[in-house]
């Protein structure tokens, strides 16, 4: 089923995000976390892709494992940098013929130790590329499903650090969806401004695709750090900062972190989000226990 086909039959969509992990005892974790999730009912996970295909065969191994052992739909991400049209064209044909029907298209970043990456080394210069070239996959038939793969795309609410022209950012997001996508997802976020802002922009120009809000609950100070650098421009508003600057231990950190996102769901649900995508947030080591929000 498309993720437009999930959310037209149940909407707001409650979704997850997983690293696939790199040792056996990580895998079985995560296998476990996975099960005892499924009984929530999510509405489909996603799978990270490393930067430069670096978990290539992991993504693949975990987005297959849970297609074929699990009732809970697997989205892959697959990013454009590092890979050619060919190298491409065999990943979509690995997971059309497991029968995935979703994928996040995205650009992925060039590998830190590379400032001076050559854009050339890829098939593909932009995520509206890819879109293009998976909508062309879709068209020749290769997938069981005769619509071929659902094609997700990333969206910043605060803006993406190579784009400050927040009007031209706009035209590029709008290019993805006119290449194909059919439906954004987006970068996490703190404040419920930016991306109901965001959504509300996304309408005048025309995107009229359903919007998943990406939330991250911190759940530890140098978990905050790490995604600082990683979702780069994230703004942690002072109201978040000063709550978990009064939290003692790690485990009020935690607590704070998680009710600070459920909070932000909750006002999301009342403005009409289509889903909410938890980012970032399982650990390959398994969690105490789910709660919903
Ligand atoms: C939900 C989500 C999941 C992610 N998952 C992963 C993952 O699994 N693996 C990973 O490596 N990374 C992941 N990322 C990070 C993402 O790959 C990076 O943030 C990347 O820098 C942007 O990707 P994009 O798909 O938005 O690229 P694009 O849409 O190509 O945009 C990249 C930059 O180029 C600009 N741009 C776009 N089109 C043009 C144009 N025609 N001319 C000039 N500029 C243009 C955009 O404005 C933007 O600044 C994820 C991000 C999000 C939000």
């Amino acid at each position: 089923m498309h993720i437009q086909d999930i959310l037209s039959n149940s909407k707001p969509s409650l979704s997850f995000e997983f690293f696939p992990p790199r040792t056996e005892s990580a895998w079985e974790d995560l296998y476990q976390a996975i099960r005892e999730l499924e009984p929530l009912g999510p509405s489909f996970v996603s799978v990270t892709y490393g930067a430069g295909g670096g978990t290539r065969e992991l993504t693949h191994d975990l987005v297959v494992r849970i297609k074929q052992t699990t009732s809970i739909p697997p989205v892959p991400h697959l990013t454009c940098v590092g890979h050619t049209e060919q190298e491409v064209s065999e990943i979509l044909e690995l997971y059309a013929a497991a029968g995935v029907s979703n994928i996040l298209a995205l650009r992925g970043d060039p590998p830190k130790d590379r400032p001076d990456y050559d854009w050339s080394e890829s098939g593909f210069r932009h995520a509206s590329d890819l879109v293009k070239f998976i909508r062309k996959f879709n068209e020749s038939g290769k997938h069981p499903d005769s619509r071929g793969f659902g094609i997700g795309v990333a969206g910043f609410p605060e803006g993406h650090p190579a784009t400050p022209n927040r009007v031209d950012e706009l035209d590029f997001l709008k290019a993805k969806i006119d290449a194909g996508a059919d439906y954004i997802c987006t970068q996490l976020f703190f404040d419920n401004h930016d991306f109901l802002d965001f959504r509300d922009r996304c309408d005048l120009v025309g995107i009229h695709v359903p919007i998943i809000a990406g939330i991250m609950p911190v759940t530890s100070l140098s978990g905050m750090r790490r995604m600082a650098e990683l979702a780069a421009g994230a703004r942690y508003p002072a109201k978040l900062m000063q709550a978990l600057g009064r939290a003692k231990s790690p485990s009020a950190v935690e607590r704070v972190g998680i009710h600070y996102a459920a909070q932000q769901c909750a006002d999301l649900l009342n403005e009409g989000v289509d889903g909410i995508h938890f980012t970032r947030s399982i650990k390959a080591t398994r969690p105490k226990r789910f709660t919903t929000v």
